[in-house]
């Protein structure tokens, strides 16, 4: 059984970059994360280890027991960190510039005459953060929320993307909004972030030469969900794990290839033992057959 790993996976900069903030030794149990800094258990749990406290979001603002806190990679809205500001928070901002881009670009998409609509999912983080500072606003998710857009009486729509989307899915709907004949005119900034862009151009790679393909991330990280569904829509079995005591050695018998892909928020220790476990798995599949051949 041959295993391969994606040529792109796991922790992206953005996430990175806001791990290695929050982990920084000058906040010696001072800090407390508004919002799940990534989705990812293994990482929360390092960080919890690390002193560092968590709250789910600004509505748990009385909750809050340091003097500093961090605005996660997915970002917040001006109003929720001025929010923190006016509370008496030291505000240290781990937003990735990649969704910070969104912001900006939606803005003045907005400055433009444009009415804002995100193609993303209402109740993620990200979205909330992308949304949170527009008078008014929509998010879509599939064709079937194009009721909302008629409901509107908006016909001159300037279109943004949650970093994290799906390139084909987005297009595709893109397409469809520019026909909709309650529609005068579209503005589409494509503002899927390269890393998720990489991710996903890879596990297409791969998924065509495998027979079976493991997807590690959190389960509640929406762009190793998306990893799982290009599989899906490739006639590849994958299974979407959180760390490698999930493997099932049934899913390897009689495979030939087995992919390995991850979320960016995946650390690279979990995909190592994912990768060693695959390993020790394929070679007792392999002297199991040698023996009975
Ligand atoms: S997935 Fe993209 S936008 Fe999100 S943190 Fe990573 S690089 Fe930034």
């Amino acid at each position: 059984m041959k295993v391969s790993l994606a040529s792109a996976m796991g922790t992206c900069f953005g996430v990175q970059d806001a791990i290695n903030l929050a982990m920084s030794p000058e906040f010696n149990n001072e800090l407390t994360i508004v919002g799940q800094l990534v989705h990812n258990p293994q990482v929360s749990d390092s960080l919890k280890q690390n002193g560092v406290s968590l709250v789910p979001g600004i509505e748990d603002i009385d909750k809050i027991k340091t003097k500093k806190v961090m605005i996660t990679a997915h970002g917040a809205a001006e109003k929720t960190k001025q929010q923190l500001h006016d509370a008496g928070f030291i505000v240290f901002d781990a937003s990735c510039p990649l969704v910070m881009r969104v912001h900006q670009t939606i803005k003045s998409l907005v400055s433009k005459g444009y009415f804002p609509v995100v193609i993303g999912q209402k109740d993620h983080v990200e979205v909330k953060g992308i949304v949170g500072d527009l008078d008014d606003h929509l998010v879509i998710n599939s064709e079937e929320d194009f009721s909302k857009i008629e409901k509107s009486g908006n016909r001159k729509l300037g279109i943004v993307t949650q970093t994290t989307q799906q390139r084909d899915k987005v297009e595709a709907l893109v397409e469809k909004i520019r026909a909709l004949d309650y529609v005068d005119e579209v503005s589409f900034v494509n503002t899927i972030c390269q890393p998720t862009h990489d991710r996903q151009v890879a596990v297409h790679e791969l998924a065509d030469q495998v027979d079976l393909m493991i997807v590690i991330g959190g389960y509640n990280s929406s762009n190793t969900k998306k990893l799982v569904h290009v599989c899906g829509e490739k006639g590849i079995e994958a299974h979407h794990i959180e760390s490698f005591d999930q493997l099932d050695k049934n899913w390897f018998v009689s495979k030939q290839h087995v992919g390995i892909t991850a979320g960016t928020s995946t650390p690279e220790n979990v995909i190592n033992e994912v990768h060693t476990k695959i390993l020790e798995i394929a070679e007792e599949i392999e002297g199991q057959v040698s023996l009975t051949s």
